[in-house]
């Protein structure tokens, strides 16, 4: 597996939320991340029914419009009592005509989660998935998981997305009520780049 040098390297993202995460994690290690917006990148559509697929997309459309490696990121929440939705379609749920509206999309989960009477812990996990494409086409994969459960109501404003109605395990705050760095030491993301440092560093 070729190696990745310390530098700029191009974050095929458009959340904002996302980029900041990757940088806090990767600016360590030498790292600039440059965002899809910086290169004026269209977001290609995710049209994968899996999180490597979407990845993929995503990491691929970035390399090939601009000839440089590309990482990508995509993620997503398992609901075990919603039979593991909304995964690869976690952003999809938050989609309105304005934009995306997280509150609106956490209020769905839980409704749904009472409707059926799911029993409490609500146990859930965030996913990642990290794709790193090189120009040739090539690409390098690499997964990561938090297991945790849902609470409500929403607790916190910190993080981004999802984060205010999961509480990871060990834990009895949610995401959004930790500190940034807190986050980062165990999120899906960190595990994910665990196996990325590991393999490409
Ligand atoms: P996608 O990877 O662009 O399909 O979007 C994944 C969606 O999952 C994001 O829009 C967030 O809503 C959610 N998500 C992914 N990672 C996190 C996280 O660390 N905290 C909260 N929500 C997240």
């Amino acid at each position: 597996m070729p190696k990745i040098e310390p530098g700029k390297l191009l974050f095929a993202t458009h959340n904002a939320g996302k980029l900041e995460e990757m940088r806090a994690l990767l600016e360590p290690k030498g790292f600039e991340l440059v965002g899809a917006a910086e290169f004026d990148l269209p977001e290609p559509v995710e049209d994968g029914t899996t999180f490597v697929a979407n990845a993929r997309i995503k990491a691929h459309a970035a390399a090939k419009a601009t000839g440089l490696p590309a990482l990508s990121d995509d993620s997503g929440i398992e609901i075990d009592g919603l039979d593991k939705q909304p995964g690869v379609y976690t952003a999809d749920w938050a989609e309105t005509p304005n934009g995306r509206d997280f509150v609106m999309a956490m209020t769905k989960c839980n409704e749904m989660l009472v409707e059926r009477e799911a029993p409490q812990p609500w146990t859930a996990r965030f996913c990642c998935t990290l794709v790193l494409a090189w120009q040739d086409g090539s690409d390098e994969v690499f997964e990561g998981k938090v297991e945790g459960h849902l609470t409500w109501p929403m607790r916190g404003d910190a993080g981004h997305g999802y984060d205010p109605c999961f509480i990871p395990n060990g834990h009895d705050i949610t995401f959004a009520q930790m500190d940034p760095a807190e986050k980062n030491k165990i999120s899906h993301r960190a595990d994910a780049l665990a196996k990325f440092s590991a393999a490409l560093l």
